[in-house]
This record gives structure tokens, C-alpha cells and sequence, in this order.
């Protein structure tokens, strides 16, 4: 059995509590050996106020995943990927395709790993849903993604200034599914966004795509439901009609359950990040974050309520 890979934590904020860190104790490939964070330490192991000190001051380690927000992940990412570490990035991988790619590119030269991680893929019915649909016709996808920006994202502000993707930092999660499972490429034709006047990104996202065969595929991102949440993709097609609930974790085909999963998925991302370090190789699949740039670029906005973190 080859030596544990040794991984810092740069950013030890909620992701990285509620996950990263539980899911590399429990995988015996890693060993969490660093983290840094401004205003956080982790227990147990070396803590530094920056990536930078980390890099220098933990020679040992081989890898990095940067939890932090994405408007500061192209700087931190390119420094550890300079520094000679391979790179585990929260989704989404930047703020801009261009910064992802040349990341991609540096990657390459400096023979390092860079992981773009999508976890919304790693949900347990995600994988069967991709296989059920390899043979069937879509029809029409119908996909909600509804939930309380108040209860998931308390006091963050990052999520509301440029680069923070607004409504589009959960429901990207469902466009790294709907990339995954759906057989054939789609494309938007229609947006509507709705921005609070004292934001910069939206809070509420209609999205009309379509693919070659002109299948109707809609989304309904809202980060104003409160009560149940829903994080579901309905796809209709000769077959019968598949419906992924709960993030991707149950998955049923005409009513009968096919998958009611536990929350594997950081478990999933970082058993790849150890495949892909293992090969040689870099995964950065930037479609979901494609598609955003487009609703971005084609929307028509129109300015909401302002938004105030206590109602
Ligand atoms: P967060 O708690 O607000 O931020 C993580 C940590 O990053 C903060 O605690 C902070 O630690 C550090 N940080 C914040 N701003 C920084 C800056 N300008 N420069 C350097 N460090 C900074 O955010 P999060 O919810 O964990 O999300 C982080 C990433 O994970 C996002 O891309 C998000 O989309 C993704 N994600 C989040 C969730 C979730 O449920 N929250 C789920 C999946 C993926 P210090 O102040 O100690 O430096």
C-alpha cells in the first residue's frame, strides 16, 4: 500500500467543517496534515494564516483543496500549483472560464493534479440515473432547485458580490448533474434573473435550454423558499419518467425507488482526487460553470426586493 498523499485545508469556514475534514479522516489515501485559514485552526494540526505561509512552512505536504470562496481561488490555486502541489477546487472552480482554463494549463506544465470538483455528482443516484438514461429518448427535463439562502448560507457575503454567483452557487450543483446525466449536450435559449437592488448577483434564476433535438429543458432556481426545500430533476422520456430528489441522493423511475443513498459525496470527490493524482492526471470539467457564464451573459434581469441576511 503506497504512502498516505499529505493535504492541507486552505479556508476552514462551514465546507470545510462540515465535510473536507471528516470526509480525508475517514479515507486512509490522505493524511490531513495543514491547514490555513485567517481566523481558524483545526485541531491536531499545523495552522497557518495564509496559503502562502502553509506552502512554505509545510514542505511536506503533496496537495491542497482550497475551501475558501471562488473569488480568491485563481491566486491560491496558481500558487500551489507554482509551489509543486496538486489541487483539490470547491465547486465552482473560479470566477471566470478563462482564470479555470489557464489553471488547467499550469497544471499541465507543472505536472501536477488539478481537481475541479463537482460534489452534487457524487450523489448516490446520480451515477444509475446517467446509466438509465443511456437508453432512453428525453422528452422534457424539468429541474427545482429551491431553498433558503438564510438557512444555508447565514451571514455570507461573498455569495452577493461579483464572482459569487448568487442563486447560481447551489444551482450549479444541479448543472453539474443535469451535465452528467443527460446523454446529449444542451444549450440555453432564454434567462430571467432576478437581483436584489442592494446585490450584485441574483437571488432567483428561470433558465430555458434546449439541445439539438430541441427538448425542452427548464430550471427554476430560488433561494427564497422557506419550509421544505427542494432539490429535484424530473426528466421525462420514452421510458417512463426518472426523478432525482433530494440533491441526487434518492432517485425513483415511475414512482418505484430505485436509490435512497446516504451523503456520500465527499467520500466520492476525494477517493477520485486520490485516483486522479494516482495516474497522473487533471479532471476539469467546466461545463456547469459554462452555463452560468451564459445565463449571465443572455438574461434579461429584473431588480427585486432589497435583501437584508435577518429578515
Ligand atoms: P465560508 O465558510 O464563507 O468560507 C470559507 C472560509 O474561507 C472562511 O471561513 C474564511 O476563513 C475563508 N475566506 C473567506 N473569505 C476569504 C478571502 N477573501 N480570502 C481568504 N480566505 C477567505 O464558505 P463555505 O460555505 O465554506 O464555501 C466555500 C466554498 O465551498 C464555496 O465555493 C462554496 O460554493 C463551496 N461549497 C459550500 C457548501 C456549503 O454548504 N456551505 C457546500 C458545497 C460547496 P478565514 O476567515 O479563517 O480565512
Amino acid at each position: 500500500m503506497s504512502a498516505p498523499i499529505r493535504i492541507g485545508i486552505a479556508g476552514v469556514g462551514k465546507i470545510a467543517r462540515d465535510q473536507h475534514v471528516p470526509a480525508l479522516q475517514h479515507n486512509h489515501r490522505f493524511e490531513l496534515a495543514a491547514c490555513a485559514s485567517r481566523n481558524a485552526s483545526l485541531d491536531g494540526v499545523k495552522s497557518f494564516d495564509s496559503l502562502e505561509a502553509m506552502l512554505a512552512g509545510a514542505p511536506e505536504l503533496h496537495a491542497v483543496s482550497l475551501c475558501t470562496p471562488p473569488q480568491v481561488r485563481y491566486q491560491q490555486a496558481r500558487a500551489a500549483i507554482e509551489a509543486g502541489r496538486h489541487v483539490f477546487l470547491e465547486k465552482p472552480p473560479g470566477v471566470t472560464l478563462s482564470e479555470v482554463e489557464d489553471l488547467a494549463r499550469r497544471a499541465d506544465q507543472a505536472n501536477v493534479t488539478l481537481f475541479a470538483s463537482w460534489h452534487a455528482r457524487e450523489a448516490a443516484g446520480v451515477d444509475r440515473a446517467r446509466q438509465w438514461l443511456e437508453e432512453a429518448r428525453v422528452q422534457r427535463v424539468d429541474v427545482q432547485w429551491r431553498e433558503d439562502v438564510r438557512t444555508w448560507h447565514p451571514g455570507q457575503q461573498w455569495i452577493w458580490q461579483p464572482g459569487g454567483l448568487g442563486v447560481f452557487d447551489p444551482g450549479i450543483n444541479a448543472l453539474s448533474i443535469m451535465t452528467r446525466i443527460l446523454p446529449d449536450e444542451f444549450f440555453l435559449e432564454r434567462a430571467r434573473l432576478e437581483v436584489p437592488e442592494n446585490c450584485q448577483a441574483p437571488i432567483g434564476a428561470e433558465l430555458d435550454f434546449t439541445d439539438a433535438a430541441g427538448t425542452p429543458i427548464h430550471a427554476d432556481f430560488d433561494w427564497r423558499q422557506t419550509g421544505p426545500q427542494t432539490w429535484q430533476i424530473t426528466v421525462e422520456t420514452d421510458r417512463g419518467t426518472l426523478l432525482l430528489e433530494d440533491g441526487g441522493s434518492r432517485l425513483s423511475v415511475d414512482g418505484e425507488q430505485l436509490i435512497d443513498g446516504e451523503d456520500v459525496e465527499y467520500a466520492g470527490l476525494y477517493r477520485r482526487f486520490a485516483e486522479l493524482i494516482g495516474a497522473d492526471r487533471s479532471e476539469v470539467d467546466i461545463r456547469p460553470f459554462r452555463h452560468v457564464a451564459d445565463a449571465f451573459m443572455l438574461a434579461e434581469r429584473i431588480a427585486t426586493a432589497p435583501f437584508h441576511d435577518q429578515d
